[in-house]
C-alpha cells in the first residue's frame, strides 16, 4: 500500500467540500466538468456494476438498475435522502476521486489502493459535504 492513500484521499475530500460548501457531490462533480450519465444497465460482463469513470471526456456513468439494489443503512443527519440519493451521491463522489486520480495527484498508484483511495474519499465527502455517516464496512458496487 502507497504511503497514506487514504489519509491523502481525505484531505482531498475536505479540500473538495472546502472549496464548494454545502454542495452536493453530484454539483461538485458537474461544477469540474464532469458530465453525470444514468443508464439503466452496466455491461453485461460486470451486471453488478453500480458507476464508473470514464476519462476524454471526462464523465460518470450511473447504473440505475444496480443502485436500486439496496440501502446503503446510512445513519443521515440531514434531510432525510432515499436510499437511491444516498447511493447515487456515494458512488458519485467515489467515481470523483478516481477523476482527480487522472491528474495523478496521489502518484501511481495500484489498484487496491486506488479502490481505497476512492472509498475513503467518497465516505469522507459525503459525510463533509451532506452530513450522512456510511458505514465503514459497507461496500459499495463501483468501479
Ligand atoms: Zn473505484
Amino acid at each position: 500500500m502507497a504511503p497514506d492513500v487514504v489519509s491523502q484521499a481525505r484531505r482531498a475530500a475536505e479540500e473538495v467540500a472546502a472549496a464548494r460548501p454545502g454542495s452536493a457531490p453530484s454539483e461538485c462533480a458537474l461544477s469540474l466538468g464532469i458530465e453525470i450519465i444514468e443508464a439503466p444497465s452496466p455491461p453485461p460482463a460486470q451486471p453488478t456494476l453500480c458507476s464508473e469513470y470514464r476519462a476524454n471526456p471526462p464523465r460518470i456513468l450511473l447504473y440505475t438498475r444496480s443502485l436500486h439494489g439496496g440501502s446503503l443503512g446510512i445513519d443521515a443527519t440531514q434531510g432525510n435522502p432515499s436510499a437511491y440519493e444516498v447511493s447515487k451521491e456515494l458512488h458519485v463522489a467515489h467515481e470523483l476521486f478516481h477523476h482527480l486520480e487522472m491528474a495523478r495527484r496521489f502518484g501511481s498508484l495500484t489498484r487496491a489502493e486506488s479502490e481505497a483511495g476512492a472509498h475513503a474519499f467518497a465516505r469522507c465527502l459525503v459525510r463533509l459535504a451532506l452530513g450522512w455517516d456510511i458505514p465503514l464496512e459497507r461496500r459499495t458496487g463501483a468501479d
